[in-house]
């Protein structure tokens, strides 16, 4: 496994505290890894900067012929990469390798083919005698934060597009979940140009303090929650640096009575528990007319009871547990205020799972209504709420 991060050409640990690297499905410890040092994201930051001289000078087909090189490595690696994640995030192991893994090395493939087909506004003369036009410059350092529920997909989105277009990068997955960025460490080294990705391990008050706030950092792109997210502009309008902000969601699935139930149960089945419900996209909060809902409420209970997640056989799982006790805890503390409501009734799962690990059972919040916490607060679980409306308005 590899552990060390990826400074410039050299790998090193970090020299601050440690970080216990947890296996959700068990709640042992897979490793403990140090945390990078200010000096260490200073060089993290240095050695970005000198790449830069170069590497924003190189033509979209020289970098496009990197993103290949990149995507066609994270492939033939594909089995490992998919075990490392689903050690790491709990996921079940099929999820990683058959879902994941093609759509990271496709978004790779899709900015190498991007940078080679920019559109730009029309050249002119909008003022007599000058010609006005617009390129598309590299920005300079870009500073990447990941969360932990998609760890290796989030470097994907956010280095593939960066290096694309000609930045370097300083990336900080989540202290959670490290173990692929570590990996891709290697795999980067080996392709790209000395310090035009740099690694730095950490936690969010520490080290991604630091990288939001570095003065040479041109741009700093992150997704997570919403508070870090505010932190975040906080950080770049002292600094004055550009933004690019993935945070929470709350997706809506609005169910009238002439709707195919079967239809609609088989995708809130599948969209409203993928990832365990840790998904900014994930079809958690439904609404369905008076006509349809008893019937609803009653077919998606049943088939969410039948979602498996705490299979010992793992190919067999479709869901895995939540990342930490921390994210399971929290789940379960919304469920259980929900639970205390009188109008709302749990209709399947609503505990956490019996094994060790921080597992949680799929869960539907029946008859909750607008104003209730469950129906307004992102839960980030395999939970999904179900409140019955009688007019569109
Ligand atoms: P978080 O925002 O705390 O962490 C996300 C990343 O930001 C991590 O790498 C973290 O180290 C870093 N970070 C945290 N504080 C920071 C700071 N002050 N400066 C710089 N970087 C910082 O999110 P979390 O604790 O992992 O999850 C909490 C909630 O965030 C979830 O329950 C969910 O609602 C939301 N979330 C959303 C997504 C998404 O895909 N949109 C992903 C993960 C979490």
């Amino acid at each position: 496994m590899d552990t060390e991060m990826l400074i410039g050409s050299r790998f090193e640990a970090g020299t601050e505290t440690e970080e216990k690297i947890l296996n959700p499905k068990t709640g042992a410890t897979i490793l403990d890894l140090p945390e990078a040092s200010h000096a260490q994201i200073d060089a993290a930051v240095d050695a970005a900067e000198k790449a830069f001289v170069s590497w924003s000078m190189t033509t979209p087909a020289e970098r496009s012929g990197y993103l290949l090189k990149i995507a066609d490595a994270i492939e033939k690696d594909a089995g490992a990469f998919a075990a490392l994640e689903s050690l790491n995030c709990g996921k079940p192991i099929n999820a990683a390798r058959n879902d994941e893994l093609p759509a990271i090395v496709d978004c790779w493939r899709f900015f190498a083919g991007a940078i080679r087909s920019m559109q730009a506004t029309v050249a002119g003369e909008y003022l007599p005698g000058f010609t006005s036009m617009i390129r598309r410059d590299p920005i300079g350092i870009v500073g990447s934060i990941a969360p932990w529920n998609y760890p290796l997909m989030m470097m994907a989105w956010k280095l593939a597009p960066a290096l694309a277009g000609g930045n370097t990068v300083v990336f900080k997955p989540s202290e959670q979940t490290p173990l692929t960025a570590l990996k891709m460490a290697k795999l980067l080294a080996d392709i790209l140009p000395e310090g035009v990705v740099n690694i730095v391990l950490g936690r969010g008050e520490t080290v991604g303090n630091t990288l939001i706030n570095h003065p040479k950092v041109s741009m700093v792109s992150i997704t997570g929650d919403i508070a870090t997210g505010k932190k975040v502009l906080v950080a770049a309008a002292r600094t004055v640096k550009r933004t690019h902000l993935e945070l929470g969601g709350k997706a809506p699935v609005i169910v009238y009575d002439d709707a195919d139930l079967a239809a609609v149960v088989q995708g809130i089945r599948a969209f409203g528990y993928y990832n365990a419900g840790q998904d900014c996209t994930a079809a958690c909060r439904i609404y369905a007319e008076d006509g349809i809902y008893e019937k609803l409420v009653a077919d998606l209970s049943s088939a969410v009871s039948t979602i498996r997640y705490n299979d010992p056989d793992d190919t067999t799982n479709e869901i895995g547990p939540l990342i930490s006790k921390r994210q399971r805890d929290r789940v379960a503390s919304f469920v259980e205020r929900a639970a205390e409501l009188k109008h709302v009734e749990i209709t399947t799962g609503g505990r956490a799972g019996s094994d060790e690990g921080y597992f949680f059972q799929p869960t539907v919040v029946a008859g909750a209504t607008q104003d209730d916490e469950i129906v307004r607060r992102e839960v980030f679980g395999p939970v999904v709420s179900v409140t019955r409306f009688t007019e569109t308005e």
